[in-house]
């Protein structure tokens, strides 16, 4: 089984679910920026501070600072992990090949969920959390494909690619997700 994983796709493609589902059962770290940034701006901190207006957009927040706290979670782990929701750029995907080449560790496989822009949309809608209001989706789904999606060669052209149908039931995907890893 593999260890050391980065889930990619969309906003709304249900990365968030199925990493933490997935890494509960294999015992990996589950470090989701997103969430992290999330917990940093509900503590108030200086650095959530930083990130609060930024999310509220839907823009992408430093690359200085999301790398400041990946670096802090995995130079204190030793074990497998799950990434989900970095890197979101290619500077980002560069700094943490550098920042794994230093602690002597790889990239296993990158999950590529795929879901079409409706349903995605749909399910944004639905969940309704502050950044998730018509406007700000349809930023950062531009975000996704100007920024993020540039990734999905990058790491095709590493051979560590591999897709996922995103579609159906939290039940389904993760017994898609299981099979491909097992
Ligand atoms: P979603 O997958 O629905 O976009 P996330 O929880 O992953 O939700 O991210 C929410 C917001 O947090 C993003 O729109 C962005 O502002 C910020 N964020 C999360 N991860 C990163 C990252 N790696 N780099 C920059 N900003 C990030």
């Amino acid at each position: 089984m593999k260890q050391r994983l980065l889930f990619l796709g969309p906003p709304g493609a249900g990365k968030g679910t199925q990493a933490q589902l997935l890494a509960s059962s294999k015992g990996l770290l589950h470090l989701s920026t997103g969430d992290l940034l999330r917990a940093e701006v509900k503590a108030a901190t200086p650095l959530g501070q930083e990130a609060e207006a930024v999310m509220a957009r839907g823009e992408l927040v430093s690359d200085a600072l999301v790398l400041a706290i990946v670096r802090h979670r995995l130079e204190r782990h030793n074990g497998g992990w799950l990434l989900d929701g970095f890197p979101r750029n290619l500077p980002q995907a560069m700094a943490l090949d550098g920042l794994l080449a230093e602690l002597g560790q790889a990239i296993e496989l990158v999950v590529l969920m795929e879901l079409e822009d409706p349903v995605l949309l749909q399910r944004l809608l639905a969940r309704g959390r502050a950044d998730d209001n018509a406007e700000v989706i349809r930023h950062r789904l531009e975000v996704y494909r100007e920024q993020t999606a540039p990734l999905i060669a990058h790491y095709q052209g590493l051979g560590l690619l591999q897709p996922v149908e995103a579609n159906g039931t939290v039940e389904e995907i993760s017994a898609r997700l299981r099979a491909l890893l097992d």
